[in-house]
C-alpha cells in the first residue's frame, strides 16, 4: 500500500527518533492542533519515544470536543420539532449536551441518522419530501467545503427541505487565540494535515512572525508526525522559527483554492463559541444571507435554556493544554468511551479516548 506502509516503517521511525534525540537539547514544549495527530501521537507511543526534553500537549484539534454546551443544545431542541429528520456524523451522537444527547433522543423515538456526508443528508432529503432534513454540521475547513457543496447541489437541484446547522469552526484564529492566552509556553506547533490540505500553510505565517515559534504542517502517520518533531526541534535548536511542511504529499503552500472557493461562497466568518476556551474572533463558518433558506438557524423557530456542563469534566482545561486526561478524577472511574462524561471521551480523536484507548502502549 504505497504512502501508507512506507510511513510506517519502523526502521525509519527509529532513524527520525535516533536523530530527534541527537538534535534535542532544550527543553520544548509542542502542541498538536488537530484530533488526527492527538491519535496517532497516543497510537503509536510517539510521546514515549521521545527523549525528556520534548513535552508534547494536545491543544483544540478534534471538531466534535470543541463544540460548545449551546451549540450541542441547539441541535437537541431541533430534533424535537415535528417532521424533522436530524442528520449528523457518528460521533455527535454520544455527546452529552445540556438534559440530553441525540443518542438518547433517538432512542426515546426521534429521528435521528447517523451520515458519513453532507451529500448522504442531501440524499436523505430527496427521498423525504414531506420531512425537512437538518444536517448537524461540525468540523473545521476539512469538511467545511463538502458541506458548502452540499447546499450549493440542494440549489442547484431545486431541493427545498435541506438544511444546515453550520457549527464548523477555522483553525488559525484558535492557535492565534491560545498564544494570546499565554496559558501556556509553547515552542512549536504541529499544524493539521487535512486542513492545511484546503487552507494551505500561508495562513500559519503569523506564528513565526508574531510569536517567534515555529511550526510544521504533518501528516498522520508515525514517520509523518516523528519527521515534523524532528523538524520542529531543528528549528528551536538552530533558532530559527519558520512555517514548513513536512506532509508535502497531501500540502501546499496556497491551499486548495477550488474547495476555499466554494466554502467561501456559502459561509462567511464571523465569531464564534469554542468549548472550554470561550468565544474566537473570526473562528465560526456561518451560513451566508444569500443562502439563508437552507440555515437550520434562521429558518427554524427553537430555543434553548441555559447550558450546563457535565459536572466534574475538565474537557475545557484539556482542549487548552493546561491539563491532560489524567488530572481528570473521572477518567477511567466513571467515563469511559462506553460511558463517556464529555466530548473528549466520546469522540475518537478525542484526546480522553485517546488516552484510554492507547496509554498502556
Ligand atoms: Fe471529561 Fe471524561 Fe475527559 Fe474527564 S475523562 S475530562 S469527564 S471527557
Amino acid at each position: 500500500m504505497k504512502y501508507v506502509r512506507e510511513f510506517r516503517d519502523g526502521d525509519v521511525g527509529r532513524r527520525l527518533v535516533d536523530r530527534i534525540y541527537k538534535k534535542s537539547r532544550k527543553p520544548v514544549r509542542f502542541m498538536e492542533f488537530c484530533g488526527g495527530h492527538t491519535t496517532s501521537i497516543a497510537r503509536y507511543g510517539i510521546r514515549q519515544m521521545l527523549p525528556p526534553t520534548i513535552e508534547m500537549l494536545s491543544g483544540p484539534g478534534c471538531p466534535v470536543c470543541v463544540t460548545a454546551h449551546a451549540d450541542l443544545d441547539k441541535a437537541i431542541a431541533l430534533s424535537q420539532l415535528p417532521d424533522l429528520i436530524i442528520t449528523t456524523f457518528g460521533d455527535m451522537l454520544k455527546v452529552p449536551a445540556s438534559h440530553s444527547s441525540l443518542q438518547r433522543v433517538r432512542a426515546e423515538g426521534g429521528d435521528v441518522r447517523v451520515v458519513y456526508s453532507a451529500l448522504d443528508a442531501l440524499h436523505i432529503a430527496k427521498a423525504n419530501p414531506s420531512k425537512s432534513i437538518v444536517f448537524i454540521g461540525i468540523g473545521f475547513e476539512t469538511t467545511a467545503p463538502t458541506v458548502a457543496a452540499s447546499i450549493l447541489q440542494a440549489e442547484q437541484e431545486g431541493i427545498s427541505n435541506y438544511y444546515v446547522l453550520s457549527q464548523h469552526k477555522v483553525c488559525p484564529p484558535v492557535i492565534k487565540a491560545l498564544l494570546d492566552a499565554k496559558e501556556i509556553r509553547l515552542d512549536g506547533i504541529i499544524c493539521p494535515g487535512h486542513v492545511s490540505a484546503v487552507i494551505g500553510s500561508r495562513p500559519y505565517d503569523f506564528i513565526p512572525r508574531n510569536y517567534g515559534i515555529g511550526c510544521v504542517v504533518a501528516g498522520f502517520e508515525p514517520v509523518d508526525v516523528l519527521q515534523c518533531i524532528e523538524m520542529l526541534v531543528k528549528q528551536v535548536e538552530n533558532g530559527e522559527p519558520k512555517v514548513e511542511i513536512a506532509y508535502r504529499r497531501g500540502v501546499r503552500p496556497e491551499g486548495n483554492s477550488t474547495a476555499l472557493e466554494i466554502m467561501y461562497k456559502v459561509f462567511k466568518i464571523d465569531d464564534a463559541e469554542w468549548r472550554g476556551i470561550g468565544t474566537i474572533p473570526e473562528s465560526g463558518l456561518f451560513v451566508r444571507k444569500g443562502y439563508q433558506r437552507y440555515d437550520a438557524e434562521r429558518v427554524f423557530d427553537f430555543s434553548v435554556g441555559e447550558s450546563l456542563e457535565p459536572k466534574g469534566c475538565i474537557c475545557g482545561d484539556i482542549l487548552r493544554g493546561v491539563k491532560t486526561p489524567q488530572d481528570c478524577t473521572l477518567f477511567r472511574i466513571v467515563c469511559t468511551p462506553e460511558h463517556p462524561i464529555g466530548p473528549c471521551m466520546v469522540s475518537s480523536e478525542g484526546s480522553c479516548s485517546a488516552y484510554y484507548l492507547y496509554s498502556e502502549r
